[in-house]
């Protein structure tokens, strides 16, 4: 008698299998399958809230609002910021004012917690939604976020 109970359970187990990927196979048509990557790379658009790496935006003028205040620095778990810093005198007011050097950022280390763009009194880090990170070499993981000849736009105090 198990014999024939266990065909039947077999028969039915396909069906149900069968049913399952038949359901699939029809909606597919509804974009509800896994998307070919990469040959969509080019129409691919993460979902907004998709971490990819911190990026600190630029405008026009090549300016930032990145202080040099540090706070994402100490707010990073894992040291993934590293701020190079250096007082420098503004010549409209003759005073001395932090300004940074290097926004250096190990996308390596980098946990995604977004603990840092948390912590910036600015908004001067914000997250891209760029996917595709790999390298061969892993020193390619260390960027600098500020452009070269870039600077704080007027106005941004922390
Ligand atoms: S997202 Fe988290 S781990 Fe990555 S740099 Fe920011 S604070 Fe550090
Ligand atoms: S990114 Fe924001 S928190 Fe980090 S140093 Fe610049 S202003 Fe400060």
């Amino acid at each position: 008698m198990s014999y024939f109970s266990n065909i039947y359970n077999g028969i039915k187990s396909l069906l149900t299998g069968m049913g399952v990927t038949g359901k699939v196979f029809l909606n597919a048509r509804k974009g509800t399958i896994t998307q070919q990557y990469p040959e969509n790379r080019e129409t691919l658009k993460m979902f907004d809230r998709f971490r990819g790496e911190v990026v600190m935006p630029h405008d026009k003028e090549n300016e930032h609002r990145c202080t040099g205040c540090q706070k994402c620095e100490i707010a990073c778990p894992n040291g993934s910021i590293e701020i190079v810093w250096d007082r420098v005198v503004n010549p409209e007011t003759g005073k001395k004012k932090k300004e940074i050097d290097k926004f250096v950022y190990h996308l390596g280390l980098c946990t995604m917690c977004s603990l840092c763009i948390e912590a910036c009194p600015t908004d001067a880090i914000v997250w891209a939604q760029n996917y595709e990170n790999s390298v061969y070499d892993r020193s390619y993981l260390t960027k600098v976020l500020n452009q070269p000849e870039s600077k704080l736009m007027d106005g941004v105090e922390d």
